[in-house]
């Protein structure tokens, strides 16, 4: 059986996860209802991790992970849409958001072999730390400059996040500004 997630596109990575929500024709899709989908998830973005998880620990994906990987999406949806929006955080979302930080601190030690460099480390369970990370480079995001930058994309039945990273782009995907297009024209023949 094919595993599919939501579409990975090269955003941050707490805007993948919360893009594991999307939509098809219009459709609501859930991108992690499985601990297989989660780790076909996890194993797209692993090498954008501070501690990419081995593919022993993506076998190991487990329920738990699978329920804190889909509470820290929904947050991180709640979050944005709120950013977006201009309207209040609510605050379980921003509970979730922190609790999940809080399961695995993470820390870099200095190694100097060759030359000095700065280590990750992590006492959690490889996805334990890995959602945890994901979720403090969610605070770095909703606390950070890129914040003026995140959109939600206007595209006909697009419930996809991304960051404007150039002036001109609106849109999610060069798909969505196809049908956005087509859908204008449309209205326009229409009328
Ligand atoms: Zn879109």
């Amino acid at each position: 059986m094919t595993v599919t997630t939501g579409p990975v596109m090269g955003e941050p990575l707490p805007i993948e996860l919360a893009n594991a929500t999307y939509a098809v024709r219009g459709h609501l899709q859930d991108g992690l209802e499985t601990t297989e989908q989660l780790a076909f998830w996890l194993e797209q973005v692993r090498s954008r991790l501070p501690l990419p998880p081995s593919d022993a620990d993506l076998r190991d994906v487990n329920q738990q992970d699978l329920a804190t990987a889909r509470e820290l999406r929904d947050a991180i949806r709640a979050l944005a849409g709120a950013a977006v929006d201009r309207t209040a955080p609510p605050q379980p979302a921003l509970d979730a958001l922190n609790g999940c930080v809080r399961t695995a601190p993470s820390w870099r030690e200095l190694r100097w072999a060759d030359a000095p460099s700065a280590e990750a480390r992590n006492d959690a369970r490889p996805i334990t730390a890995a959602l945890a990370d994901i979720a403090e480079l969610a605070v770095d995001l909703f606390a950070g400059p890129a914040l003026a930058d995140l959109r939600a994309c206007h595209a006909p039945g697009c419930v996809l996040f991304f960051l404007k990273d150039h002036p001109r782009r609106e849109w999610c995907s060069a798909g969505c500004g196809n049908r956005a297009r087509v859908a204008r024209h449309y209205q326009r023949t229409k009328a």
